[in-house]
């Protein structure tokens, strides 16, 4: 594929190196509360500083005898970043980049997810640092089971409550349960995590309420005009990275909606085909060699070139930052939808928004996923099975009014700037000035909201 080049106006050895981006995704989570507090005069001072700091970071070690008989030694995280509305809830992420701080932000992400979507958690999120294709599946489970184990009462079904993420899934979360179950018998240990399988208290319609969440938001969103000339997905082209949970099923959805699937791709790499890919037969592809890649009658591209395939709505579903300043001028997407947590950087979302490329961010995008762990959750506790057209129709009602309360932000706070302007210059003169926001800035914002007013509600204790 080929891509545009930057115009150069100095020799290369005479240019200046630019400031490396800062790609720490927990100094990403806090940039995006502080530009968003910018427009929420009324957040009581200091107030801020304790929202978007996690309550509770917990860094657990312990070892594996593998089946070689070796033993490895494991680092596993688990953040508590918000109570406020609720237990916390979060995924758990097998995957050798883990560190402590990805940890905190996707907590933090969380939290603000769980608002946007207005259920009654707070955020979490967990992971364990190694590569789960280098070990075999015996040995990957005494890891779930060694972790789940050392986290203890750290996790509960009324404290912090986890879920699928990346390289985990509903077998995962069976080990997860079971473990739990075994250290508290004789209770109800169901709803201490989600995301189980269907014959063991997980819900109808969980495995794709990420993707679905996100097909819904994108409609809805398209509904409200968000995009000129393209008010629905049918006869649009999507491009997606990341064919696992949250991908491969995105790209059954759109296709069955009526999108066009020109452009897919995995760890190992993508696959384009103009006329449109079949999902289920690149699914089937991918079970039968480990990748998309070599899929018949596509053309072979590299992961990064998906990006900047030419198409209508492109959806990250893979890893953070993807989408950053030195790749963003090649994205020639009209629509971002972020099925992934933090794909795109800040500088990369100021020049999307300056070029008119809306980005419909995770937090809204991807909600269905905790969504439907929340309908999960109830009926674990109900003691009950929902249809799963019961569980779907929830979903949908949830999704359309997250998107509404998001674009309904947006275009208030960008109506008010000078109002807005006026309060914040009355209690703090000389900051920088406000200008229009973006739907990330505009679902912080409604987030933010979200959780200070409970906060508040509540009392700071004693
Ligand atoms: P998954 O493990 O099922 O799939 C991840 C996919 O990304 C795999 O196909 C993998 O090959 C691919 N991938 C990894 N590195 C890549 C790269 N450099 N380029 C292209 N593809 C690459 O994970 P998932 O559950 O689908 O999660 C994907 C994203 O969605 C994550 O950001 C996760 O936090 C987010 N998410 C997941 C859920 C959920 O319910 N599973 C919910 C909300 C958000």
């Amino acid at each position: 594929m080929a891509t545009a080049t930057k115009p150069q106006t100095r020799p290369p050895d005479q240019q200046e190196a630019p400031e490396p981006e800062d790609l720490n995704p927990f100094h990403i989570a806090q940039s995006q509360f502080d530009l968003a507090a910018r427009y929420i005069p009324e957040l009581t001072p200091g107030l801020g500083e304790f929202l978007k700091r996690p309550e509770r970071l917990l860094t657990v070690e312990f070892p594996i005898e593998l089946s070689d008989g070796t033993v490895l030694t494991f680092v596993g995280y688990r953040c508590l970043h918000s109570t406020v509305r609720g237990p916390g809830k979060g995924g758990i992420r097998y995957h050798p980049d883990v560190t402590a701080d990805e940890v905190r932000a996707l907590a933090s992400w969380m939290t603000w997810k769980c608002a946007v979507v207005d259920i009654p958690f707070g955020g979490a999120k967990g992971g364990v640092a190694f590569d789960p294709k280098k070990l075999s599946v015996s040995d990957v489970r005494k890891v779930t089971r060694r972790f789940i184990a050392a986290l203890g009462e750290n996790i509960g079904p009324h404290t912090d409550i986890p879920a699928p993420d990346v390289n985990t899934d509903a077998g995962t979360m069976a080990r997860i349960y079971d473990t739990y179950a075994m250290m508290h018998p004789g209770v109800n240990c169901l709803p201490v995590v989600t995301g189980k399988p269907v014959d063991l208290g997980g819900s109808l319609g969980r495995r794709e309420a990420t993707a679905r969440g996100c097909l819904f938001v994108t409609q809805q969103a398209l509904r409200r005009g968000i995009v000129p000339r393209r008010s629905s997905v049918q006869g649009a082209t999507v491009a997606i990275q990341g064919f696992g949970n949250a991908g491969a099923i995105a790209a059954q959805l759109f296709h069955e909606a009526g999108a066009r699937i020109i452009a897919v791709s995995d760890s190992r790499g993508g696959i384009h085909r103009a006329d449109g890919l079949d999902p289920a037969a690149v699914s089937a592809h991918k079970k039968r060699t480990g990748s998309v890649t070599g899929f018949p009658d596509a053309q072979d591209l590299s992961g990064e070139e998906v990006l900047t395939v030419e198409c209508d709505i492109l959806v990250p579903a893979a890893l953070e930052n993807v989408i950053r300043r030195d790749n963003v001028a090649q994205v020639r997407a009209r629509l971002i939808v972020e099925a992934a947590n933090g794909p795109t950087t800040p500088a990369a979302d100021r020049m999307l928004f300056e070029r008119g490329v809306q980005v419909l961010p995770d937090i809204l995008a991807n909600a269905g996923g905790v969504t439907v762990s929340y309908y999960e959750w109830v009926q674990n506790i109900e003691n009950e099975q929902w249809e799963e057209s019961a569980v779907n129709e929830k979903l949908l009602k949830k999704m359309n009014r997250a998107a509404d309360a998001v674009i309904d932000t947006q275009r208030t706070v960008n109506a008010d700037l000078a109002t807005l302007q006026a309060s914040r210059d009355a209690k703090a003169p000389g900051g920088v000035p406000l200008t229009p926001v973006d739907l990330r800035t505009a679902a912080y914002i409604l987030a933010v909201r979200r959780v200070a007013n409970p906060t508040l509600a509540r009392g700071i204790w004693p």
